[in-house]
């Protein structure tokens, strides 16, 4: 039997604290840097694949 589906914040693969918002895990545990430069590589790494079709 599948269990609660819990939350994985997409920077870091943690599983998020049931009731915890994404939103609020992100601002707490990653720098505004950080988050800009994983938001900038997933856009590039998604322009990319879709050049390549
Ligand atoms: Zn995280």
């Amino acid at each position: 039997m599948a269990t609660k589906a819990a939350y994985e914040c997409p920077v870091c693969h943690e599983e998020l604290e049931d009731g915890e918002q994404m939103e609020e895990h992100l601002l707490r545990t990653h720098p505004k840097k950080k988050l800009a430069t994983f938001v900038a590589t997933e856009t590039v790494t998604r322009e990319e694949e879709g050049v390549s079709e």
